[in-house]
């Protein structure tokens, strides 16, 4: 008889717990996993999946509009928000059943219920025990807010995502990309748009010019950015609410959404009775092969000190699958891992910023370009594509790539294979594009900017 009931159990079902538990399962380990709320995880309920559904919904009112210009005559055209959500409420059901499935269809049992660590090696669930040889911590995290008068008014993402009404106000606060995503929703649908922050530019971490580009881009839209901005209070108001600004000024709202930071779900869960270890900011510490203190205990995902990516949550998951179950070492390589924010226009992004770059000592190089889309010398739009790539000089490395415009998220999934295989500027000049798109543009690039550059002027048409 096996000594314990499991070989593996995961604490938590969503974008790490279900890809690291059915790859072990695929390898015939007998696996179960608990979850205390909607099977898929922060991605599938209220992540990723909804908030892109709402992207593509808002992106809508641009295409409505540009296409007048391509011919098209579309009077009493209207957008109802509660349609908008009931799909997308819809679409995240059939997505929570599809994950259910495939757990059980790959033999993972699915236990309903809260798990907490009771020691090292048991797990308890809804008043029930059970064993197992290794454990995976695979909680994610949940939105925090600061501890200011007034902040039970506010809502975060969860809340943004099934919002019974469209706003005709709403002040979001925060500079982070689920800012920036949900500000580009919500203006794009009509409502008055406020994004508040403490620092100078949004997205902090991202490439000095695809922050600026990013502003610039909402300015555009008439999205009101309050940069060096802190809020004091927040109040009831006869309509809505009103915030107070440590600075002394105010600002109106029907709706006001914090997206100030996450916390991991490290609390309450008996953790310290099994020993595992915390980084000072509470996250599960683990090593490269998602190794706690504890042996045989792991954790992968936003729970860990790690990057809070849906991808690389099932990358460490089912390379922890690989190396326990299938003897096959694997490990997440950190380097070159692209990521997005579906801004409006969105942003796409792989590799070093210059700044980083920068701050490797060793020479670079530097190309922009800067254009109105093809698409958008008809449409009229006042928008800008802009790419860059920095290149180490000596090896002729690419080291990152960065584009604000249409489809970059798209776009950069390739670019980052390239740099993973250690693409050099000269194989890039040497690849042919496809063409008319934007995305020639980074192979066609030949202009390096004067160091330290500012960005050149914009040519029309890059595509045509
Ligand atoms: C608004 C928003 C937009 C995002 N957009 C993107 C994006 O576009 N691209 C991207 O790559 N990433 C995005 N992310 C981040 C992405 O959602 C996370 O990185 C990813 O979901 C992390 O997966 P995970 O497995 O670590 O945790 P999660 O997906 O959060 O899953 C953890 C699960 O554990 C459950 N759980 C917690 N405690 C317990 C317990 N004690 N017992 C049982 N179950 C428990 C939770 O209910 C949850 O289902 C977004 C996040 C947010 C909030």
């Amino acid at each position: 008889m096996a000594l314990y009931d499991f070989d593996l159990f995961t604490i938590g079902a969503g974008s790490g717990g279900v890809a690291g538990s059915r790859r072990a399962a695929s390898y015939g380990a007998r696996v179960g996993i608990c979850e205390d709320s909607r099977w898929g995880g922060t991605c599938v309920i209220r992540g990723c999946v909804p908030k892109k559904l709402l992207v593509y919904g808002a992106h809508f009112a641009d295409d409505l509009k540009d296409a007048e210009a391509y011919g098209w005559r579309l009077k009493g055209k209207t957008f109802d928000w509660p349609s908008l959500i009931a799909a997308k409420n819809a679409e995240i059901d059939r997505l929570e059943g599809i994950y259910r499935k495939l757990l059980s269809d790959s033999g993972v049992k699915l236990i309903t219920g809260r798990g907490t660590l009771v020691d090292p090696h048991t797990i308890e669930v809804a008043g029930k025990r059970y064993t197992a040889a290794n454990i995976l911590i695979a909680t994610g995290g949940h939105p925090v807010t600061p501890d200011i008068p007034g902040i039970e008014h506010v809502i975060s993402s969860n809340e943004a995502l099934d919002l019974k009404e469209l706003p005709k106000r709403i002040v979001i606060v925060g500079a982070s990309y689920i800012a920036v995503e949900f500000a580009g929703i919500f203006s794009s649908l009509g409502a008055k748009t406020h994004l508040v922050y403490r620092g100078e530019e949004v997205l902090r971490g991202f490439d000095g010019d695809v922050r600026a580009a990013v502003a610039e881009n909402f300015r555009h839209r008439g999205l009101k950015l309050h940069p060096r901005t802190e809020i004091a209070r927040i109040e009831k108001a006869e309509k809505g609410f009103t915030l107070a600004t440590k600075s002394g000024g105010n600002l109106e709202a029907d709706v006001v959404m914090y997206a100030t930071g996450r916390a991991p779900n490290t609390e309450g869960i008996g953790l310290e009775a099994a020993g595992v270890n915390l980084t000072p900011d509470g996250r599960v510490e683990v090593d490269e092969w998602s190794r706690c203190l504890v042996p045989h205990i792991y954790a992968v995902g936003d729970v860990s000190n790690g990057i809070n990516l849906t991808p690389v949550a099932i990358y460490e998951a089912r390379a922890l699958a690989e190396t326990l179950f299938n003897n096959n070492r694997l490990k997440l390589d950190r380097a070159n891992i692209p990521t997005a924010v579906f801004a409006i226009p969105p942003v796409g992004t792989v590799g070093l910023s210059e700044d980083k770059a920068r701050e490797r000592g060793a020479a670079i190089d530097v190309y922009h370009a800067r254009f109105r889309p093809l698409k958008h010398t008809v449409s009229g739009r006042q928008e800008r594509t802009m790419m860059k790539l920095v290149v180490d000089r000596a090896s002729d490395r690419v080291l990152g790539c960065h584009m604000v415009g249409d489809d970059a998220p798209e776009i950069m999934v390739g670019l980052a294979v390239a740099l993973n295989c250690g693409a050099t500027k000269r194989q890039f000049d040497r690849t042919i594009g496809i063409h008319p798109t934007s995305a020639e543009e980074f192979i066609t690039m030949r202009d390096k900017t004067p160091e330290p550059g500012p960005v050149p002027d914009f040519k029309i048409g890059a595509e045509g």
